[in-house]
């Protein structure tokens, strides 16, 4: 392989009215750098034309390397190709959305070069997303805190720079459902966070709809904790003890006071709904551990690659 110092992994999906500018801006700043480069483009499986545009930057500049996936396997998994494929020392992970600055990158080597193994960028404003998105995220990744015992950063995505070796280690993990930026902390190493101010998206709309908001949500919680299960124990003991006082408490009015308890419908209904709403949730959340003991039963690859750009030779990875 050849000797890269930067690898910048880049997902893209559906991203054709930013790649050109994502394009201009990532070069300008690692031309700048002065070091051996290559910027892999992951094409998601998208239905528009990133994937012609990509073939095209290619064709006239051979930093630009293409993943061309069979189909759309998520942004998580579009991150993990980018890492098996990457030949740099180190590699950058950043958003195609120009959300995260690549004017950053510069700082986030020069940090690396003092001895750390991963930065982090650490969001300290976002700019040009919901109230919802804002509010939803920042309470997800402080649940996500008090869930676990891996010390996952608040506030910070995957744009990222990391060492080869941490790389290395997160090969070791071929977990499918993965929440990435969490494996990352489990992994360890020296990691050092760099604040910085999340833009706006240059062009285009979000990709990652509520749907797939939650279901990186639930990965993160559910491979990192096994809280959720626990709550059954303790909800249903709560619920037991309670239970088992007011039947004391009817038998007790029923012995003394046969006539008084012909009423009772309303109580009823509420007691027999509240009940079933707890069970269906906690067979819910068994259900969502066992999908994912499932996904890694049956033990197919992460991701199908139909054709890889200025960079065929390289293998990829041999997934247990
Ligand atoms: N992305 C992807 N596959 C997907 C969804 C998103 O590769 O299924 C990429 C997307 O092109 C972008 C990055 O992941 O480069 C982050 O997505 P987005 O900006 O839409 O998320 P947001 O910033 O709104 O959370
Ligand atoms: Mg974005």
């Amino acid at each position: 392989m050849e000797k890269v110092v930067c690898s910048v992994i880049v997902p893209m999906y559906n991203e054709e009215a930013v790649i050109h500018e994502t394009y201009r801006r990532l070069s300008k700043v690692m031309n700048d750098l002065g070091e051996s480069y290559e910027i892999i483009m992951i094409n998601d499986g998208s239905r528009d034309k990133t994937g012609e545009i990509i073939s095209q930057l290619c064709k006239q500049d051979k930093h630009i390397k293409m993943i061309d996936f069979a189909r759309n396997f998520g942004h998580q998994i579009a991150i993990t190709a980018g890492m098996d494929y990457a030949a740099g020392d180190c590699m950058v992970i950043i958003d195609g959305d120009l959300q995260d600055p690549p004017e950053l990158i510069p700082e986030m080597i020069r940090i690396w070069r003092e001895g750390y193994d991963v930065v982090y960028g650490k969001r300290i404003s976002r700019q040009g997303e919901t109230f919802f998105k804002k509010f939803t995220a920042k309470c997800f990744y402080r649940i996500l805190r008090a869930l676990t015992d891996v010390d996952i950063p608040v506030d910070t995505g995957d744009f990222r720079l990391i060492d080869r070796k941490v790389c290395e280690a997160l090969k070791q993990l071929p977990e499918r459902n993965r929440y990435v930026r969490g494996l990352m902390s489990w992994v360890g190493f020296k990691q050092k966070a760099l604040e910085f101010e999340r833009a706006e998206r240059f062009a285009g709309e979000t990709k990652y709809p509520l749907k797939k908001m939650i279901k990186l949500a639930l990965d993160g919680i559910m491979s990192f904790s096994y809280k959720p299960l626990k709550l059954a124990t303790y909800i249903g003991s709560i619920l037991s003890i309670i239970s088992f006082l007011y039947l004391i408490a009817v038998l007790i009015q029923r012995a003394f006071w046969p006539h008084s308890t012909t009423s009772g419908w309303a109580s009823l209904i509420a007691v027999s709904l509240f009940f079933n709403g707890i069970i269906l949730l906690m067979l819910g959340i068994i259900g969502e551990y066992i999908g994912r003991i499932y996904d890694e039963a049956k033990g197919r690859p992460l991701y199908i690659v139909s054709r890889l750009e200025n960079m065929e030779e390289r293998e990829g990875p041999r997934y247990k």
